[in-house]
């Protein structure tokens, strides 16, 4: 697959990236991999779920269809396994590969 921009990561950071993006570029495709199945949630209420103190759908990011409404596609369950930089591309972990004009690198800190 092809994509303008590719984000990996689907939580607080990528949130700012796909926004900062689309300040300057309205239509340009933005793609963002997670190799988690499920939308960007908070990981501070982690603990608050698992002690079951907060309901699940409390713990994710306020509209889980928020980066889809700014016009970026969400990979699930894609986990990037290596950036060949010199050809543009990313590989995932089934092998595939995505060819990319920029690249945000989000890997969290916890
Ligand atoms: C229990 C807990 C409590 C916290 N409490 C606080 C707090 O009170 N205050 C505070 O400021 N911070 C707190 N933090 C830290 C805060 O949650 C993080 O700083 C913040 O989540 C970082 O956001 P991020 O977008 O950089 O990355 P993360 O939220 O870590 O997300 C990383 C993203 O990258 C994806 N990813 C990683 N590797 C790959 C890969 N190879 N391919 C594809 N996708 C990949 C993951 O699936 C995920 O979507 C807490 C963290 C935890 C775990």
């Amino acid at each position: 697959m092809n994509t303008k921009y590719l984000i990996i990561g689907n939580s607080a950071a990528a949130i700012g990236a796909v926004e900062g993006i689309r300040k300057t570029d309205k239509e340009g495709l933005i793609t963002v991999c997670t190799k988690e199945n499920v939308p960007s949630y908070a990981r501070p209420f982690i603990v608050y779920y698992a002690g079951g103190h907060t309901p699940k759908e409390k713990i994710y990011f306020n509209n889980v269809k928020y980066l889809e409404n700014l016009g970026a596609q969400i990979l699930y369950g894609t986990e990037i396994v290596k950036l060949e930089a010199r050809k543009n591309k990313a590989i995932t972990k089934n092998s595939e590969a995505v060819s990319l004009g920029f690249l945000v690198h989000i890997i969290g800190m916890p």
